[in-house]
C-alpha cells in the first residue's frame, strides 16, 4: 500500500472508532506514528466542520435552501444522538425511494457532512453524518423521543423557513408524508382523489408543518389526532409543484 494509502487508512479507523494502539497493531506501524497522524484528527470530521459550521462562524448558511429541506427531513424522520462522543446525525429513509435518498445526502454534504454514510436496514436506509457541530444546528436536539418533549424553532431557524418554505415543507413531506390517491365510489361511478398526509406523534411538529403550508397558501386540515391531510383540489395542485409523488 502506498504511504498516503496507509495513513489515510489509519485516520479513517480512528474516525470510526479504533484506538491507536489496535490500529499500530492493526497495520503494523509504531504507535508513535499512529498518534502523530491520528491526534489532530480528533473526532471524526471535526477539523473540517467547524469552519463549516454556520452557526460557529456567526453567519447565515451557505445554502439556505438546503437547509430548510435538511430541517424538515430531520423534523421528520432524523436523529441526533448527542449522548455519543461525536454527535450523530441519522436521517432514515425508505429504501426504495432512491431520489429522496439522493436528495437528503445532498442537503446533508451542503450543510455540514464532509461524508455521509449509508446504513442499510430492513426496507430502510439511515443515513449518517458525525460532527460535532449538528447540535449547534439542530438545537432541537434531546434525550428521548420528539414527541415526548417540546419542538420549537429558534428565531434563525423561523427565518430560514420563512425564506424556503417550500424546501421544509418538501423535507417534511418525503420523511413523513406521502400523497395517496383516495377513491370515492358516488352512484356506481368511481371518482379519484389525490390527497397529501403527513403523519407524526408530534403536536409541535404538526403545527410547524401547518404554518410552513400557511406560507405557502395551501390548505389543510387535521384530519386525525397525528396526521395532517390536504385535499382541496387547489392545495394538492400547488403541493405537487413544491413535493410530488415520492421517488
Ligand atoms: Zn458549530
Amino acid at each position: 500500500m502506498h504511504p498516503l494509502a496507509i495513513r489515510r487508512q489509519a485516520q479513517l479507523e480512528h474516525r470510526n472508532g479504533s484506538s491507536i494502539s489496535s490500529i499500530a497493531v492493526h497495520l503494523d506501524l509504531p504507535y508513535p506514528t499512529v498518534h502523530r497522524w491520528c491526534r489532530n484528527e480528533g473526532a471524526p470530521d471535526s477539523r473540517f466542520t467547524e469552519d463549516r459550521c454556520f452557526r460557529c462562524r456567526a453567519t447565515a448558511p451557505t445554502d439556505q435552501l438546503q437547509y430548510a429541506y435538511l430541517l424538515g427531513s430531520y423534523l421528520g424522520d432524523g436523529h441526533l444522538v448527542t449522548a455519543a462522543k461525536v454527535p450523530v446525525l441519522r436521517i432514515s429513509c425508505t429504501a426504495a425511494y432512491t431520489d429522496i435518498l439522493d436528495q437528503v445526502e445532498r442537503a446533508m454534504l451542503a450543510t455540514l457532512a464532509n461524508r455521509v454514510q449509508r446504513i442499510r436496514q430492513k426496507g430502510c436506509v439511515n443515513l449518517q453524518s458525525y460532527s460535532k457541530h449538528w447540535p449547534c444546528l439542530f438545537p432541537q436536539a434531546g434525550p428521548g423521543k420528539k414527541h415526548d418533549r417540546k419542538i420549537d424553532l429558534e428565531p434563525w431557524q423561523r427565518a430560514i423557513v420563512l425564506d424556503h418554505p417550500a424546501a421544509f415543507v418538501q423535507g417534511l413531506f418525503h420523511s413523513d408524508g406521502c400523497r395517496t390517491i383516495n377513491r370515492i365510489v358516488k352512484a356506481g361511478r368511481t371518482y379519484e382523489y389525490p390527497r397529501y398526509l403527513f403523519a407524526n406523534e408530534s403536536a409541535d411538529i404538526l403545527a410547524l408543518c401547518g404554518w410552513a403550508l400557511d406560507l405557502l397558501g395551501v390548505a389543510w386540515r387535521l384530519n386525525r389526532r397525528n396526521s395532517l391531510s390536504v385535499a382541496r383540489r387547489d392545495a394538492v395542485a400547488l403541493l405537487d409543484r413544491h413535493v410530488g409523488p415520492k421517488s
